[in-house]
């Protein structure tokens, strides 16, 4: 039996009426569970109609008031936790354990947000010419917007409402398609920790939903993430439009190996960080830079045996390292990547892709797969892959090695892995790329600092969550006051007033 998913409007499952559908497939039998509604532009319209109603009295409540409910919601996910997870994972694939990590992760962004009464804070400046005042507020625009990937249907989607409600906007939620039974269930959660009905709206959707978003007039803001060509439509499209627009694209995330780094750890390190969620991370480490050919020698034959041993399973196998990916469609193009690496001179020296799951055989899994030899020149270089594939691409120095992620078309990641600080200090100041991890393969900040990387990685100027989070959600007003002394007159000025 294939279940009809909803839209979630005005703090009410809604029936979606378009008469189009999306499948949701269960990734490791690939069944179709469920079919998501995709949505007309008259039920997106609904729903900001909904957004726009309740944002009034959300914006009219204490920042304190709006707090107390982003804490019941924190606790509630963690009551439901399990729950989710589950229902994050038959959807998406990942294991059960990275699934409480995607949720945990957008928590923390929850746990951020419980600070709002703080993070809205103005300045105040006493004085600033005689008997004036002059002092700035943070606003919330009105009603906001997010578009979020498949590969992180919990916590993308709570980066973006979490900071956006807590700042008292309201929200319109356009999920992935392929994973929506998450942010449907975050929904009803809110609900039910109190924040008011329209507050928090999802409804599903594919590019018409999208475009819908890009168009509304009452829209004041669109947070994306998701793959690079989408990612620069909407921000082309919603700023033309004259929205405020932070888009997240795709990721080619370089670790760059030093002959003095501690070889286990990095091993370690690019296993978990290349093949974890089957690299369906845009932070996911996707090539490997081992300086000198002697170290990339040995490390290739250090990573050989780790990928082969690599435990593909079902996502709630407890000794799985990483289940199936999202959709059929995604592990072919996966595989066709492979096939080009292979065409394109790379070595393969690991294959993943004759790898079957017993008992699972039409479920989506997709073998680990090493490419040594991998050259800047090459495609599969190029582009991203999302997929259980680590490339090795060799340097002679380190000044080679640093240069390979300044000049991808990609800057979301990167890694560097050595004991001598100066080289980690110089290539962390120098590098053009956004996020830097010194002997931390996944450098994702945590809630209270920010998310975003660089070049074709993101399009817009502010970033994800942390304060840069508030000020995409908010606008700064400045009011200056005088109270003058009474029966005191000035007259009429026709200079600008200045300091002087
Ligand atoms: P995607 O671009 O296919 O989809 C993202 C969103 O855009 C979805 O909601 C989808 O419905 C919508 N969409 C898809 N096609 C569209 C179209 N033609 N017009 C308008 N909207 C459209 O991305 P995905 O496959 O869901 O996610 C994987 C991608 O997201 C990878 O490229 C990954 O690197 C990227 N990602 C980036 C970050 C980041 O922070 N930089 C984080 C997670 C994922």
């Amino acid at each position: 039996m294939v279940r009809e998913l909803t839209h979630f409007i005005a703090g009410r499952h809604v029936k979606g009426t378009s008469g189009r559908f999306g499948d949701v497939f269960n990734p490791a039998t690939g069944e179709v569970q469920a079919r998501t509604p995709l949505a007309t532009t008259a039920e997106l319209r609904a729903a900001v109609e909904a957004a726009a109603g309740a944002f009034p009295e959300w914006n009219a409540q204490n920042p304190q008031k709006r707090a107390r409910v982003m804490f019941n919601f924190k606790a509630l996910v963690e009551k439901n936790m399990d729950e989710l997870a589950h229902m994050l994972s038959a959807e998406h694939g990942k294991v059960i354990a990275d699934s409480k990590g995607d949720i945990q992760r957008g928590l923390e962004v929850i746990e951020f947000a419980c600070g709002i009464p703080h993070l809205m804070k103005g300045e105040y400046t006493e004085n600033a010419g005689t008997g004036i005042d002059v002092y700035s507020m943070r606003q919330p625009l009105g009603v906001v917007a997010g578009i979020t990937p498949f590969n992180f249907p919990a916590m993308i989607p709570m980066w973006m409402f979490g900071v956006a409600i807590a700042c008292g906007n309201t929200f319109v939620c356009k999920p992935s398609e392929k994973d929506p039974s998450v942010p449907l269930r975050l929904a009803e959660l809110f609900l039910e920790a109190g924040g008011p009905p329209g507050v928090l709206n999802v409804v599903n959707g594919d590019k018409e939903a999208v475009d819908a978003i890009l168009r509304d007039p009452d829209i004041k803001a669109i947070s994306f993430v998701g793959s690079t060509a989408i990612a620069e439509y909407v921000y082309a499209n919603g700023t033309a439009n004259g929205k405020r627009v932070q888009a997240m694209g795709g990721a080619k995330n370089h670790a760059i190996i030093m002959p003095d780094a501690d070889l286990d750890q990095v091993v370690d390190d690019l296993i978990g960080a290349g093949y974890g969620s089957a690299g369906e991370r845009c932070m996911a480490i996707s090539v490997a830079v081992p300086v000198t050919e002697k170290l990339g020698d040995e490390l290739v034959r250090r990573l050989k045996p780790r990928v082969e041993a690599l435990k593909v399973s079902t996502p709630t196998d407890p000794a799985a390292n990483y289940g199936p990916l999202v959709t059929r469609e995604h592990r072919e193009k996966v595989k066709g990547y492979i096939d080009m690496g292979v065409k394109e001179g790379a070595e393969l020296v690991v294959d993943g892709r004759n790898f079957r799951m017993q008992g699972y055989e039409n479920g989506f899994f997709l073998g680990g797969s090493l490419f040594d030899r991998v050259t800047p020149s090459m495609r599969t270089y190029q582009e991203e892959i999302f997929g259980p594939v680590l490339q090795v691409v060799r340097a002679k120095d380190f000044e080679e090695a640093a240069l390979l992620p300044t000049k991808h078309q990609y800057g979301n990641g990167v890694a560097i892995f050595t004991r001598d600080g100066d080289a980690a200090r110089e290539f962390a100041s120098k590098v053009q790329v956004g996020m830097v991890g010194i002997n931390v393969p996944i450098p994702v900040p945590l809630a209270y600092h920010t998310f975003g990387g660089w070049k074709r990685s993101a399009f817009g100027d502010v970033n994800q969550h942390g304060p840069e989070g508030v000020r995409f959600f908010t606008k700064i007003k400045t009011v200056t006051a005088r109270w003058p002394k009474g029966g005191v007159r000035e007259g009429a000025s026709f200079v600008i007033p200045t300091m002087k």
